[in-house]
């Protein structure tokens, strides 16, 4: 079988597999323990509509797991099925951006791609973050500016309590003028990919600024 499950919706599943040990943990009930592990197989299965029978199948095995220790199991039988980042070497990513000068670029060998939604990297010394994203059949690159005043609140694309600032794309200029696009998100990449659960708000900012 093929990998299937892309990185936010692993986490997705991690989420849910959480708050399910939770539940279970102070529900004895037969039924209503039936009943928590039902809702959550069902959003696992509503973020992830179309399915073979074989990926329903691996999916499935969350009803047969019942205690903390399988449901952690669970997400380890998963893992192999996450569909990594997709491949882009470092003369693409410099395509990228044609007009950067002097593009630092990330570190590729360190990162973990089975965990990366989107790529994203700073330049402290210019107070500038880029954006990589796969949408549809081509790249989108971004290069944005942020506030070096970074506080505590929740990121508009991974919606977690994190270390945040504001983070502006500059717009293609219309005839009249630039047009900034702002949002409040992680400074830390890597956190923001390891927490993020759905990508609208993620896809949003970034062509809203294409
Ligand atoms: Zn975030």
């Amino acid at each position: 079988m093929q990998p299937f499950i892309k990185p936010y919706q692993y986490n997705f599943i991690r989420n849910q597999i959480e708050l399910l040990t939770q539940q279970l943990a102070t529900v004895h009930d037969p039924d209503v323990r039936d009943a928590v592990v039902y809702s959550a197989t069902k959003k696992i299965f509503d973020l992830i509509p179309v399915l073979s029978p074989e990926q329903e199948e691996l999916l499935m095995l969350i009803r047969t797991h019942s205690s903390e220790h399988h449901l952690l199991s669970y997400l380890d039988q998963l893992r192999p099925f996450i569909e990594p980042f997709p491949d882009i070497t470092e003369a693409e990513l410099r395509r990228l951006f044609p007009k950067t000068k002097k593009l630092h670029l990330p570190p590729m060998e360190t990162i973990d791609f089975s965990a990366t939604t989107y790529l994203s990297w700073n330049d402290t010394g210019n107070k500038k973050k880029f954006f990589v994203y796969r949408l549809g059949d081509s790249w989108l690159g971004l290069e944005s500016t942020y506030l070096p005043s970074i506080k505590q609140g929740i990121c508009s694309v991974c919606k977690t309590y994190n270390d945040v600032t504001l983070i502006s794309i500059r717009s293609k200029p219309t005839a009249e003028h630039y047009r900034a696009v702002g949002n409040y998100m992680c400074i830390d990449g890597d956190h923001c990919n390891a927490s993020i659960t759905d990508t609208a708000d993620l896809e949003k900012f970034l062509t809203n600024a294409k």
